[in-house]
C-alpha cells in the first residue's frame, strides 16, 4: 500500500512550477529605471537606445522591401545580399577576409547572436570568462544556459587588462573569454597589445574568444577599433558578433550577425533557427541597402557626432560634482558619485539613481548592474546617444544638482 503511494507520488513528477533558475531572475536595472523614468516624465539616459535618426536609405529600403513582397522567412543564415555586404565591409574596414556563403550568419541582433553562439559552443557547467564591468545580457544569457560566467576585473580608471588576472581565473572547465570592444558600460577599447596578450592565453589554453563589437563605429579621439579576429592565429577560435542596432539607430529591427570559421557557423545557425527562424526579412533588405550605399563619411560623421555628445555629458557630469570615467568608445559614461552624499540620498547605486531621478528628472543606471555583488555602488551609467535637444535638457538638469 505504502509502496503504491510512493509510486503514485513519483509518477506525478514535479508538477506545476518554474524552473530552478526562474525564481532567481530579477528585472534588469536598465528596464526598471526606464519604467521609473517614464512614470515621472524624466529624460531617460538609462537605456542604451539611440534615438538619433535612422538613415533615409535604410528606412526607405525596408519600406520598399515590404512593398516588394519580402515578407516571408529568409534562408536561416540571412539574405545573400546582406551577407555579402557584411563580408565586404568587414574586409574593407578591418582587413578580415570572410566568405559570405560559409562564414557569415545574419542574426536577430547581437543578442540573438550571443545566445545561439553560447548554445552551439558550451555545455552546462562550462566556465566562460567576462571582463568586469560587464554587459548584463552576456552574464544572464550564459546563466540561462547553465554556463558559469566568471568575472575578471579590468583595472580602473582606464579599465586596463591585466592578463595575469585572466590566467588566474582559468580552470580546466574554462572554454572561452568574452570581449566587448568598445565596451558597454565602460567605453573601453581593447588595444592591439592587450588583444595580443589575450590571444596568447587563448591559444595556450585552447579557448574561444567571443567578441561583441556592436559599438565598432563609436570610437573617439585616437582610439582604434581592433577585432580579436585579426590578431595572428586567432581567426579559427574567434567568434565575432555585431549588428546594426546602434550604427543605424534601429534597435527594434533586430539585425545582427556572426562571423566565424565555417566549422562553427553551421551549429550556431541551427540554434539561431530554433530561437528566431530568421532575422526580419524587410529589415535585412533595409540594412543591406545601408551598408551598400553609405560610405566612410557616414561612419566618420556618426563617430564625430557622438564625440560631441560625449563632451557635453562629461562637462555636465563634472559640473554636477561627479567624477566621470572618459570612455574611448561606445556611448555610455560611468561616473562616480563619491562626495555627493549630501545631495544624493541612499547608500548604494540603485538608491542613488532613484534619488538622482527624483531631484533632476534624469534617469541613469546603477553601476552595480555591471559588477559582481558589492561593487560599482558609487557609480552611475549615463547613455549619451540622445537627440541633442534631449541631451542638452538632461545636461541642464544635471547641472542643477548642486
Ligand atoms: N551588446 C552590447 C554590448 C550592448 O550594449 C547591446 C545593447 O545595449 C547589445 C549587444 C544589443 O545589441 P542588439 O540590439 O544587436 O541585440
Amino acid at each position: 500500500m505504502e509502496g503504491a503511494m510512493v509510486q503514485a507520488e513519483a509518477a506525478k513528477g514535479r508538477g506545476l512550477g518554474l524552473s530552478e533558475l526562474a525564481p532567481r531572475v530579477v528585472q534588469s536595472e536598465i528596464r526598471a529605471m526606464t519604467v521609473e523614468s517614464d512614470r515621472v516624465g524624466g529624460v531617460n539616459l538609462a537605456q542604451g537606445v539611440c534615438d538619433t535618426e535612422v538613415p533615409d536609405v535604410v528606412a526607405e529600403g525596408a519600406i520598399k522591401a515590404i512593398r516588394d513582397g519580402h515578407n516571408i522567412y529568409t534562408r536561416l543564415d540571412g539574405i545573400p545580399r546582406l551577407r555579402r555586404a557584411i563580408a565586404e565591409k568587414t574586409e574593407r574596414m578591418q582587413g578580415l577576409v570572410v566568405d559570405p556563403e560559409r562564414e557569415v550568419l545574419v542574426t536577430s541582433g547581437a543578442t540573438g547572436a550571443f545566445h545561439a553562439v553560447a548554445m552551439a559552443l558550451f555545455d552546462p557547467g562550462d566556465e566562460v570568462l567576462l571582463f568586469e564591468p560587464f554587459y548584463g545580457y552576456h552574464v544572464g544569457t550564459l546563466r540561462s544556459l547553465r554556463v558559469v560566467p566568471v568575472a575578471v576585473e579590468l583595472e580602473g580608471p582606464d579599465w586596463k587588462l591585466n592578463v595575469d588576472r585572466v590566467r588566474a581565473a582559468i580552470t580546466p572547465k574554462t572554454r572561452a573569454v568574452v570581449v566587448n570592444t568598445p565596451s558597454n558600460p565602460a567605453g573601453k577599447i581593447f588595444t592591439r597589445a592587450e588583444l595580443e596578450a589575450l590571444a596568447e592565453v587563448a591559444r595556450e589554453h585552447d579557448l574561444f574568444v567571443l567578441t561583441d563589437e556592436i559599438y565598432e563605429h563609436f570610437v573617439y579621439g585616437d582610439a582604434k577599433h581592433v577585432s580579436p579576429a585579426v590578431i595572428e592565429g586567432m581567426r579559427e577560435r574567434t567568434i565575432v558578433m555585431s549588428g546594426y542596432s546602434k550604427t543605424f539607430s534601429v534597435t527594434g529591427w533586430r539585425i545582427g550577425y556572426v562571423i566565424a570559421d565555417a566549422k562553427w557557423v553551421g551549429a550556431i545557425g541551427y540554434f539561431h533557427d530554433l530561437l528566431y527562424v530568421c532575422a526580419p526579412s524587410p529589415f535585412q533588405h533595409g540594412v543591406a541597402d545601408g551598408i551598400e550605399q553609405l560610405g566612410q563619411t557616414f561612419y566618420a560623421r556618426l563617430a564625430l557626432e557622438h564625440e560631441v555628445k560625449r563632451t557635453m555629458i562629461l562637462s555636465a557630469l563634472k559640473d554636477a560634482g561627479m567624477t566621470p570615467h572618459v570612455p574611448d568608445g561606445a556611448y555610455y559614461v560611468l561616473a562616480s558619485t563619491a562626495g555627493l552624499e549630501h545631495v544624493l540620498e541612499g547608500t548604494n547605486a540603485a538608491e542613488r539613481s532613484r534619488s538622482l531621478l527624483k531631484k533632476t528628472g534624469v534617469a541613469a543606471v546603477a553601476g552595480s548592474a555591471f559588477f559582481r555583488a558589492g561593487k560599482g555602488e558609487d557609480l552611475l551609467r549615463f547613455c549619451f546617444a540622445k537627440k541633442d535637444e534631449d541631451l542638452e535638457e538632461a545636461c541642464r538638469r544635471l547641472r542643477g544638482l548642486r
